[in-house]
């Protein structure tokens, strides 16, 4: 039998907060009930806090590089795909740099082609 810290009352030792009043019973009672709760907060936060890259990004920002259509088509869609996602994917900044880098080099190619006819 454990008595109540705050209101005495009788509780089984076992019990992690008094029957009578809820106050909690931890000091000697129950020295195992606050190890349980910290890997349980850690465990869930660690599954939550562990955003992927979106595969697209990094499709899109090498595709930027060697065909700039394709390049700028994968990083707009990698970009809403990592908005919707409500922070569950990465990779947003790698998203834009292949939408602008894109841009440029399909630029650059009409440039190019544009001055290769003269
Ligand atoms: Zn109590």
């Amino acid at each position: 039998m454990a008595f109540c810290p705050r209101c005495a009352a009788p509780n089984v030792d076992t019990a992690a907060a008094c029957a009578a009043c809820g106050s909690p019973i931890a000091a000697a009672g129950a020295p195992g009930s606050i190890p349980p709760m910290n890997q349980q907060f850690v465990g869930a936060g660690g599954g939550a806090m562990m955003p992927k890259t979106n595969g697209l990004a990094i499709a899109g920002f090498i595709c930027a590089f060697l065909c700039s259509i394709v390049g700028i088509i994968l990083s707009a869609v990698a970009l809403s795909q990592i908005k919707k996602s409500n922070g569950t994917q990465k990779g947003e900044g790698l998203a834009l740099a292949g939408i602008i880098i894109g841009s440029i080099f399909f630029v650059v190619g009409i440039i190019i082609q544009v001055a290769a006819r003269r």
